[in-house]
């Protein structure tokens, strides 16, 4: 179902224009409107969803592919596959979305911090997922 106050669901429906690169039954690509560097586009889920692990898992498995499909027909070999989830994580449009952001060189594009977190017991946390799959 569509939100009518969405604006990626406004785009789907042609409400609002967009640079389309490809549409199917599930999935929607087109260019982003604020560049991080010279391809970075959009794939979305059709259907409306605010997160990754709200949206269906059909329609997740139709949309990988499609990323990967735009990656071989823009010829780069290094990107960013992004995908951010909540306001925290730097989550802007609420409407379930993976950036493909090419990096051509290691100045262009999407500026990472990797900040190591001391003292996190990755075991009890593995343990406590494994208990719940
Ligand atoms: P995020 O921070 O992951 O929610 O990123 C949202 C992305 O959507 C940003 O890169 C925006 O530039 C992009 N964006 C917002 N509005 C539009 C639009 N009308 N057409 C294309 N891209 C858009
Ligand atoms: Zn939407």
């Amino acid at each position: 179902m569509a939100d009518p106050n969405c604006i990626f669901c406004k785009i789907v429906a042609g409400d609002i224009p967009s640079e389309k690169i490809y549409e199917d039954e599930h999935v929607f690509a087109f260019m982003d409107i604020s560049p991080l560097s010279q391809g970075h586009c959009l794939i979305i889920p059709k259907e409306h969803a605010v997160t990754l692990h709200e949206t269906s898992n059909e329609v997740l498995s139709k949309v990988l592919p499609v990323a990967s499909r735009i990656v071989k027909a823009m010829g780069i070999s290094t990107y960013n596959l992004l995908q951010n989830n909540g306001e925290i994580a730097h989550q802007a449009v609420m409407h379930a979305h993976f950036h493909i952001i090419p990096r051509r060189n290691t100045g262009e594009g999407l500026g990472i911090s990797w900040q190591t977190k001391e003292g996190v017991d990755q075991k009890t946390i593995a343990d406590a997922i494994r208990s719940k799959f």
